[in-house]
């Protein structure tokens, strides 16, 4: 019957398939492009004056102050070495709450007054630019009159040319921030947060002896999860093509079941992109090192050499453009959604964590006999107690509408967040529990039973892929990132909530020293006081298993399910203070992270809706209808032919639901969900424009600041500990307020009985109007508070 002549032409099309041209020396060494385009330091210390270099570096190892003096002499051999390259243009590449890139170009050249033009480019322009801010996120940091943004040259991240047939760009990594000086981005935190952590670090180090360490900086390995998909299938779903993943289809008859796909033999024609990309990544100096076949059928991995968490964040953005590009010269499209396909796996992005040094070196390496490492245990304990106090800020770091469709759908870590140590650790820091630890495992032998194979070594601890925060050996592994975020989120979180802990252990073991109390027994009391302090937050087993949903809960730690639940965590008065003392965000740039993550997740859920409408009215509804009547001449027919046909499943078909019914029903569905996602614009609008700025902030950060009981449990939306979840309390809200209980009781009937796809988008699109709603009730009690006052007694009320 009818077939889809929309596939069988992208069929036809991708047989037709021809690899683009090599463009390159295939016999070319490896490490003869890495770095091509990089103004590195080896490229710094062969252009610039001997004591411009000197003071360069110094900035960047020693994270010194850039010296104003050189940045001109900077700017002079960075502009000739890119027009060397090509280069036509120059762009502070910047990092805004989007999540994406930002860049805006500008040309080297200057008229001169005569006609001509020259080329020139400043210490000034190097340093700093004023692109216009108005257009991103900013959570309420600036009004929409206020445009002004800045970009500043981060000094550690190198400059680099970006190549393009057309013509090169200069690309300056930047931070972007407000006239304020707040951050509007994502590298800003990163910087800060990684020079709390490193203060902190260093002051445990010196208690160990090392006088005056280096700096402790944070070190990011992050393994990348993508899919590949012909661009002709891509073109032919206009979900895929707008939302990123698929909203309708049918499972497969074949999926992942198998176990076939990864590590399998790499397609050729995947592998041909792979080069391609690895080798602009080369020229980029992005160190990619590891590729394979992941577990979803069209699913790969690519994973760098970790660097500098500042870098390792830019360069992980500059992957996934730098792949998104490459894909299409070879005819895919590259996605980087969370899950794009129900019924197989996501994609993740796994940040692997570690700190250091190059004086002290890694400072998560156990050694052989960890027990007897007091320095190593005192920051693996760091570790423990960050993770157990600060779980939450942990959780919404990885917190997205697209990430919420595979965290906890046993693919990826569940939505707790809890530390697998290994036997080997798990076992040293039990000992330290019950009073000390006088031996560790050692490691194993391995038996393989073959003569002519020598016995192989076995690590001391095992891996655990269902743990959201892993120990791997040498550094943590946090496998709940999504692949479609920043790694820079994490990393804030990580270093911000690294540097309490290292603060507290640096304190503590000051204290006892200054005591006059032993440095060894000072240490062992501070772990043992760690671990039965903050112990529960280690789980060696099966973090997929429906037990340890309940044994978490138990032992007290959270589980917050979606990103409705976790966003709250950041605007916590805990999290508030913690971000406030180490300098990473004031009150205000926390607030502002919140409102942009609700915005992000309404406006996510918002296309969605209206894309179902769409497809379901456009292209499900029109093939429904040419099949009805296919069925309906067929059985026509049969019985015009006087054929003694059973036609009863045919029949049963066209008595089945109706398509027109069916569509209307779709319609109204999404209507009904649209109008509480578009709640939100106009009436913020209406409330930024009554309150003054002061006001709007001091108002927003009064009711959503969970310190007030009283508040906390007006709104219903801030602490899990001081309310009910927000979902809960603005369902509650929003069904008393707008929708009568029987007319929602026949909403759900209908719905119910509609597509199973409609339900899920239903059940996703409740989720995401219970965030508007709470939006728009914060809005409109800015507005006009005594209606606020109404509406959340009713939900205080109700709450009960
Ligand atoms: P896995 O087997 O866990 O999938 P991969 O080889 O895919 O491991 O990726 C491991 C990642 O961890 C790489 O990006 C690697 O550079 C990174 N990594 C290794 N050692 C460290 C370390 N000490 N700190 C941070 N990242 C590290
Ligand atoms: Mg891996």
């Amino acid at each position: 019957m009818t077939s889809n002549p929309v596939r069988l032409q992208a069929i036809t099309s991708v047989e037709a398939f021809v690899p683009p041209p090599v463009t390159f020396d295939p016999g070319e060494e490896p490490g003869e492009i890495f770095g091509e385009n990089v103004f590195s330091l080896t490229v710094m210390q062969k252009r610039l004056p001997k004591s411009v270099y000197r003071s360069v570096l110094t900035t960047i190892e020693k994270s010194a102050p850039l010296d104003p003096a050189v940045a001109d002499a900077v700017a002079s051999a960075m502009k000739d070495w890119a027009l060397e390259k090509g280069a036509t243009h120059y762009a502070h590449v910047f990092y805004p709450l989007t999540g994406l890139t930002a860049e805006k170009h500008d040309s080297f050249l200057d008229p001169v007054g005569d006609g001509t033009a020259l080329a020139s480019f400043s210490g000034k322009t190097l340093v700093q630019g004023e692109p216009d801010a108005s257009s991103f996120p900013n959570g309420g940091l600036r009004n929409t009159f206020e445009a002004r943004g800045y970009t500043g040259w981060d000094v550690m991240s190198p400059a680099y040319v970006l190549e393009n047939p057309n013509g090169n760009t200069l690309c300056i990594p930047t931070v972007f921030i407000s006239m304020t000086g707040e951050a509007l981005d994502h590298k800003t935190p990163v910087l800060r947060s990684q020079q709390a952590m490193s203060a902190q670090a260093k002051r445990v180090l010196s208690l160990f002896g090392h006088e005056e360490p280096e700096n402790v900086v944070a070190f990011c390995g992050p393994e990348q999860e993508y899919f590949l998909v012909d661009s002709h299938f891509f073109h032919a779903r206009p979900d895929l093509l707008n939302a990123g993943r698929t909203l309708f289809g049918a499972k497969p008859p074949k999926g992942q079941e198998f176990d076939d796909h990864y590590f399998g033999a790499i397609p050729e024609r995947v592998l041909g992109f792979m080069m391609d990309t690895e080798r602009e990544l080369f020229k980029l100096g992005i160190p990619a090192k590891t590729r394979h076949n992941e577990v979803a059928p069209g699913q790969f991995e690519v994973a760098p050499m970790f660097e500098r968490a500042n870098e390792a964040s830019d360069h992980q953005q500059l992957t996934m453009t730098t792949f998104r590009a490459v894909a299409k010269k070879h005819g895919m499209e590259c996605l980087f959604h969370e899950k794009p396909f129900a019924g197989v796996n996501g994609s993740g992005k796994h940040v692997n964590f570690s700190i250091g040094n190059s004086e002290q070196g890694n400072l998560l390496l156990p050694g052989d006999t960890p027990h007897e490492n007091a320095q190593f245990l005192v920051f693996c304990a760091a570790v423990i107690r960050a993770v157990h106090l600060y779980g939450g800020l942990l959780r919404v770091s990885v917190a997205s509408a697209s990430n919420d469709h595979r965290l906890g759908a046993n693919e990826a870590p569940p939505a707790i967040i809890s530390i697998f140590l290994g036997d080997q650790l798990a076992d040293v820091f039990d000992q330290i529990a019950k009073g000390g630890a006088t031996r560790s495992k050692e490691k194993g032998t391995l038996m393989i039973g073959v003569d002519t194979l020598p016995d192989l070594s076995k690590d001391p601890g095992d891996r655990n892929r269902t743990s959201p925060f892993a120990f791997t050996g040498n550094r943590f592994e946090f496998r709940a990132p999504g692949s479609l975020q920043t790694v820079a989120g994490p990393m804030v979180i990580l270093n911000t909530i690294m540097a309490e802990a290292l603060d507290h252990c640096a304190t503590v073991l000051e204290a006892a020293v200054a005591d006059g109390t032993d440095f060894d027994e000072a240490v062992q009391q501070l772990l043992t006081s760690i671990i039965s302090d903050h112990g529960a937050v280690i789980f060696n087993g099966n973090g997929y298993s429906e037990e340890w949903q309940v044994e978490a809960e138990q032992r007290g730690l959270k589980n917050l399910r979606t990103t409705v639940d976790a966003l709250p965590e950041l605007v916590t008065s805990e999290a508030l203070e913690l971000f406030e003392k180490y300098g990473v965000f004031n009150e205000r740039e926390m607030h502002s992270r919140y409102e942009v993550g609700i915005e992000q997740y309404v406006m996510t859920v918002g296309v969605e809706a209206n894309l179902t409408l769409e497809i379901g009215s456009t292209t499900v509804l029109p093939a429904a209808i040419r099949y009805q009547t296919e069925l309906a001449s067929n059985v026509a027919a049969l019985k015009a032919a006087g054929v003694e046909a059973d036609t009863s499943t045919r029949a049963g078909a066209l008595t089945g639901d109706d398509p027109v019914r069916a569509s209307r029903r779709v319609s109204r569905a999404a209507a009904y969900r649209l109008r509480a996602v578009e709640g939100l614009r106009p009436s913020s609008s209406a409330a930024s424009a009554t309150a003054k700025p002061s006001q709007w902030i001091s108002m927003t950060s009064s009711r959503w600041a969970s310190g007030s009981r009283r508040t906390a449990s007006r709104t219903a939306c801030c602490s899990a500990s001081s309310g009910p979840s927000m979902t809960g309390a603005v369902l509650r809200c929003s069904r008393s307020r707008s929708v009568s209980a029987p007319r929602r009781r026949r909403e759900r009937r209908w719905l119910a009985s509609t597509w199973p796809a409609i339900v899920k988008s239903h059940i996703r699109w409740r989720t995401a109007s219970s965030g508007t709603d709470s939006c728009r009730r914060q809005a409109c009690s800015i507005v006009s508070p005594s209606r606020s006052a109404a509406s959340s007694r009713t939900s205080t009320r109700r709450s009960k």
